[in-house]
């Protein structure tokens, strides 16, 4: 394929020298001005029509006037969280525990959140097995609207006192932009759940708030339209995302989801964001869940996502994915020891990970 963007990066909040945007139309090259608060960056597509063979392309040297930090042709249609705009890993930090560009994070608990018992229980299981995350939802988007929405405003309460108790970071599901005020008070991280992959004006909302971001993959989205879901979020002022594979819907129906593996080293060579990933939906059934998990590690994922419960038959939502708490400390141990293992034998860290 060929190049179809020239990328001119410019300092926070800059407006490009009239020099500049007098050469640029000069040369018949339209532009657009991404102002994303902690960057700014020229978008200068190849004008409509594609390029011929033997054409040449602009040298991108020749634009490195006065202002331009730096300046490239690229192929892939996402900017930000692109390799070419940084290669090394980014990551997320929340309460001393960092997801991304090192060790393997693990992020535990239930599909829903049904009491500050249910959680505390939880919490407990989940620190004691190695995890630093907990997850639950509060708001829940579920299929049918005759099913538990869940515990709302008191969810946030219950998750927040219960992680508190074990130093563990907290990720949620904000599903209303209404409530983001209060998602943003209680959660470490928001997570934007795969019905809600490309809803944009709520990825616009979350890059104009300060918290971090777990933005999962729409369960029919591309990877490329995942990550442009991702692009949204940065270019409205959040460089602060990470990527979560939690299966996708294919011709397949003995499994509730399709895990997408090809997903993880796919994401892994061409965007700098950490990335997670989800074998509870991906898989829908817990007999799966480890097998698929230990695979997402030896994949690359930097995180890896599961729905543990107390008693999983009692569970007020995706029971049939939900690990036992006994489960998922024998589990944690065999993933955390997978990943000292992958990185000591793929040569440890580099830019950009072993994996690429
Ligand atoms: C969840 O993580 O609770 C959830 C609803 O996941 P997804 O959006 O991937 O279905
Ligand atoms: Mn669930």
């Amino acid at each position: 394929m060929s190049a179809q963007l020239m990328i001119l990066e410019l300092p926070p909040r800059t407006e490009p020298g009239t020099e500049l945007l007098r050469r640029l139309t000069e040369a018949g090259l339209g532009f657009q001005l991404i102002e994303a608060g902690w960057t700014s960056f020229l978008r200068v597509p190849w004008p409509e029509g594609g390029r011929r063979a033997g054409d040449e392309l602009p040298d991108a040297a020749a634009w490195q006037l006065p202002g331009v930090r730096r300046v490239w042709w690229q192929d892939e249609p996402f900017v930000l969280a692109g390799r070419a705009w940084q290669v090394a890993d980014s990551c997320l930090e929340a309460r001393g525990h960092r997801l991304g560009g090192g060790d393997l994070q693990l992020i535990a608990g239930p599909c829903s959140v049904e009491s500050l018992e249910q959680m505390r229980e939880v919490a407990a299981a989940a620190a004691g097995a190695g995890a630093g995350w907990l997850r639950g939802g509060a708001f829940k988007p579920r299929t049918s609207p005759y099913h538990f929405q869940g515990l709302g405003v008191a969810a946030l309460d219950h998750l927040r006192r219960a992680a508190d108790e074990h130093g563990l970071a907290v990720i949620t599901e904000l599903l209303d932009p209404r409530d983001l005020a209060r998602v943003a008070e209680h959660s470490d991280v928001i997570q934007v759940g795969s019905r809600n992959a490309q809803n944009y004006p709520l990825l616009k909302e979350l890059g104009r708030c300060g918290r971090p971001v777990l933005l999962k993959r729409g369960f029919g989205s591309t990877l490329e339209e995942t990550v442009l879901a991702a692009e949204y979020v940065m270019s409205h002022g959040n460089p602060n995302v990470a990527l979560c594979e939690r299966g996708i819907r294919s011709f397949e129906s003995a499994t509730r989801f399709t895990f997408d593996i090809n997903a993880l080293p796919w994401l892994k060579q061409r965007v700098h964001l950490p990335l997670v990933a989800d074998p509870s939906h991906g898989t829908g059934d817990a007999a799966l869940v480890p097998a698929v998990a230990r695979a997402a590690v030896a994949a690359g994922a930097d995180g890896i996502m599961l729905e543990i419960h107390p008693r999983p038959a009692q569970s007020f939502s995706d029971a049939a994915q939900a690990l036992t708490l006994d489960a998922f400390a024998v589990l944690a141990r065999q993933l955390l020891a997978l990943a000292r293992l992958l990185k000591t034998e793929l040569g440890g860290a580099q830019e950009g990970g072993p994996w690429i």
